[in-house]
């Protein structure tokens, strides 16, 4: 019993001699009067008397009378399955605590209420879902911040209502991916209300969707949003007479404010009871002409029962006639629907040449005139609009000169703000993390676990940890630019030079924030509607250097490249911009080749953001980093540092032990050269122990294969530590390459060390290591090479693994034969 609560059963399912008890009806309002009528109602036992699995139709016995349905018609009918007590003799109550949990069941079901809110793009579908359940999703003044559905649950009046929030699309046909998406989950899911959440400011263009759903004749309420904005504006609206033409109830909401809700709510119950006076059935009139067509194809339907329970037959052949390709697609696949195919053909025929349009214009204009039919007896705008005050700034914000130094300004500002700012309470992090290592080495005794703690957990996590406020940062600018409405200026100013690398406009705003983390970045492409965009994004955002990376070019390049460090710098950072390009360029042209998708570049009108949502949005951001921290970024640093520490038992080549010993003994050293003698001691130890640790035969196994590059086996490590997080790889380099990493001059020594370094085996043994040019070829490296786990666990959540490990591939082999070519071409000269 307790099962069959979370599951859905539907009368097909039932074999024969079991009985149900009828929970709900789905399909279009046609379909369930016609059903209704044959007596399956709610509430009422059905017993199954013939189902054989191949059969059609199914036998039923309802109310003392036969009926047979077909399987179709039953696989639309949820029930509650009656199990009979005495068959069942090991279930141990007595038949009346079953009849009384039976009944409580069948009350939860009849109860449960599944809607889909649908809406325009930007019309506050997200902001009305987020206060209605209390989830905390990410909203934005942006066309298409909500790509994915996203569900959850919340109870009113003894009602569990289940919300779905779809993507938001102007219209349902066939143009997008979304729009097929919102569709199909209209048809296959049969929500039993679907919200249609209206932008009050922009009704006209909002009611178009609505015209669609008014031809499947299905249950819609609509949510009259940002009412506010209405009223601030002066308009009059007489929504009410409004439902009334159009039979779907109105209720008024402020989603930012949170009023309105519970009203929609309690709306969207009475709909589902059928006890709403205004909600019914009404008809869009298209005029004589296409009317006639409609009417002698929807003849045509009828005939075909499976289809017409399916579909209304109304809709269907407004469908037919609008041409509708993915339509006919599904069309295809049913039965029997050739004759009514050649019909339409031939309608579709007959109306183009009469009105010399295309029958899908001839539809759409036909639903506008509608619209502003009906606006017109019911609506009364004032003169002076947010419109045009939004297109006085857009005058300057959007010009074609002036646009794009307000464009860098405000990019200068962010991230000013996300460093500069940010560098305050980042430094307080690090000093706490400072703090907590050095009180734990104190307190606990030396030995692994105090390791581990120290420099494995606290090291590899605070390390990290310590970007908190620059993303807070990066992402309140991001957020408030979304929520104002410039983001959609920055994306329209930037589409035309982004769409010639295949990109989109909005692609830009991810790129720019991967120089500060590819992590958000990453997280950010979910602004772009389609998935091709979002995985082109994802996939060439590696090449935008991290600041991560900056610690490895900055110790480099004052090591080997004492003049023009800024250029050379400038060169790192371009080499990987014009990499991105390259690389979108290629991916554009081989998996995404034939995936162009039109689309309309939205600007919504400009808004003073709420500090609810921009907080709620920041508040969002830091749960997801730090869970980030406590799982990702967690196992790779005790991960890296076991394989540093393990294996304890080796034999040293030197009695170091020894060494410190005569050191100490020795009295005709100062104490400050003791120091320094004793130093320099335990980092060669440290070093033998990492040469000979797991991670040190690793960078050994791997040496052939980075030798062509110039690089040793200790580059190697160093390489592989940074796979998780790149800043660990000038760590890695300070030990192995025995720089004293406790002394003040740190970065000096290991500069020296740097310089110093030779091949200790090998055909090249005695000769140096590094040199400008195999420094360079590293910095290439680690510009190109897998990004870090951080950021592939970030793809794998946006896309899937698949996308994920494709990065991690192509990055790395790109990178090796990049830094290969500078070697070897350098090399000759
Ligand atoms: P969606 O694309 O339909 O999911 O829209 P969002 O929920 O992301 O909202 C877009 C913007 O409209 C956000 O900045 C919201 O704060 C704002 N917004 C939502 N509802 C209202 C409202 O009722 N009044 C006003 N003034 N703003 C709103
Ligand atoms: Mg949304």
């Amino acid at each position: 019993m307790i099962d069959q609560a979370t599951s859905t059963l539907f009368l097909a399912d039932l074999q024969n001699g079991e009985t149900g008890i009828i929970t709900k009806i789905l399909g279009h309002g046609a379909f369930r009067k016609r059903i209704t009528e044959m007596g399956f109602v709610k509430n009422k036992k059905v017993l199954v008397i013939k189902n054989a699995p191949l059969q059609d139709p199914i036998e039923y016995k309802i109310m003392d009378s036969h009926v047979s349905l077909r399987r179709s018609e039953a696989r639309l009918i949820e029930v509650v399955p009656v199990i009979d007590s005495k068959e069942n003799t090991d279930i141990e109550f007595d038949g009346t605590i079953l009849e009384e949990s039976l009944e409580q069941l069948v009350l939860e079901k009849t109860k449960t209420i599944n809607i889909a809110l649908v809406g325009n793009p930007n019309c506050g579908k997200t902001t009305l879902f987020n206060h209605a359940t209390g989830k905390h999703e990410r909203v934005g003044n942006y066309g298409g911040v909500t790509v994915d559905t996203k569900e959850a649950r919340l109870i009113q009046d003894g009602y569990t209502i289940n919300v779905t929030d779809l993507p938001g699309t102007y219209s349902i046909s066939e143009y997008s991916p979304e729009e097929l998406f919102v569709r199909r989950h209209i048809t296959d899911n049969m929500p039993d209300v679907v919200v249609n959440v209206i932008d009050s400011s922009n009704l006209e263009r909002n009611l178009f969707l609505t015209s669609q759903l008014m031809d499947m004749n299905i249950n819609v309420v609509i949510a009259l949003n940002m009412y506010d904005e209405l009223e601030n504006k002066g308009d009059k609206f007489d929504y009410e007479a409004l439902a009334k033409i159009i039979g779907i109830p109105i209720v008024t909401t402020v989603a930012s404010k949170g009023l309105g809700i519970k009203n929609l709510f309690s709306k969207i119950i009475d709909v589902y009871e059928r006890r709403d006076p205004v909600s019914r059935h009404a008809h869009i009139n298209y005029g004589v002409d296409i009317e006639e067509a409609i009417s002698r194809l929807r003849t045509e339907i009828k005939k075909n029962k499976k289809l017409s329970d399916k579909y209304y037959p109304r809709y269907t052949a407004i469908k037919l006639l609008e041409n509708d390709k993915s339509f006919l697609g599904q069309l295809v696949q049913e039965e029997d629907t050739i004759s009514i195919l050649t019909l339409a053909k031939k309608e579709i025929e007959k109306l183009e040449k009469e009105f010399k349009e295309k029958s899908e214009t001839i539809i759409a204009d036909a639903k506008y005139g509608f619209i502003h039919g009906v606006l017109k007896e019911t609506y009364e705008q004032q003169q002076i609009d947010r419109r045009q005050k939004s297109n006085a700034i857009d005058s300057l914000l959007t010009h074609k000169y002036f646009g794009f130094p307000f464009f860098i300004l405000f990019l200068w500002i962010m991230f000013q703000l996300t460093f500069s700012l940010g560098s305050y309470p980042m430094d307080w992090i690090d000093s706490v993390v400072g703090y907590v290592g050095t009180f734990l080495e104190n307190l606990l005794p030396a030995g692994s676990l105090r390791d581990l703690l120290v420099n494995g957990i606290i090291g590899g996590v605070g390390g990290v940890i310590v970007f908190l406020p620059n993303i807070l940062i990066l992402f309140f600018c991001i957020s408030l630019m979304e929520d104002t409405g410039y983001m959609a200026r920055a994306a329209f100013i930037m589409d035309k030079l982004m769409h010639k690398i295949g990109l989109h406009g909005k692609s830009f705003i991810p790129l720019i924030m991967g120089f500060g983390c590819n992590v958000p970045a990453v997280m950010a492409t979910r602004t772009l509607e389609n998935r091709k965009d979002r995985i082109l994004t994802m996939l060439i955002l590696p090449f935008m250097s991290c600041s991560a990376r900056l610690p490895v070019y900055v110790l480099l390049i004052s090591a080997f490249f004492p003049h023009n460090q800024g250029l050379v710098l400038l060169s790192i950072y371009l080499i990987g911009i014009v990499m991105a390009i390259l690389a979108a360029l290629v991916f554009k042209n081989t998996f995404f080749a034939k995936q162009d998708v039109p689309f309309v570049m939205e600007l919504p009108p400009y808004r003073i953001p709420t500090l609810r949502n921009t907080t709620v949005h920041m508040w969002h951001k830091s749960l997801q980093y730090l869970s980030k921290m406590g799982t990702v970024i967690l196992s790779a640093s005790i991960l890296i540092w076991a394989l540093g520490y393990f294996p304890r038992e080796i034999n040293f080549s030197k009695n170091y032990e020894g060494m410190s010993s005569a050191v100490k003994n020795n009295s005709s050293l100062s104490q400050k050269e003791k120091e320094e003698k004793l130093n320099q001691i335990d980092v060669d130890k440290q070093s033998e122990r990492m040469e000979n640790s797991y991670i040190g035969k690793i960078g050994h196994f791997i040496e052939p294969a980075i030798r062509p590059l110039g690089y040793d086996w200790k580059l190697g490590v160093s390489i592989i530590t940074g796979l998780a997080a790149k800043e660990i790889v000038v760590g890695s380099m300070g030990v192995l390459y025995q720089s004293d990493t406790h002394a003040d001059e740190y970065s000096a020594s290991l500069k020296n060390k740097l310089q110093e370094q030779v091949f200790t085996s090998g055909p090249k043994a005695g000769q140096k290591v590094l040199n400008p040019l195999v420094a360079y070829s590293l910095m290439l490296f680690v510009l190109l090479y897998f990004p870090c786990i951080a950021v592939i666990a970030a793809i794998r959540k946006e896309a899937d693994w698949k996308w994920a490990s494709f990065t991690m591939l192509y990055t790395t082999i790109l990178a090796w034969f990049v830094a290969f070519a500078t070697y070897q071409i350098g090399s000759l000269f």
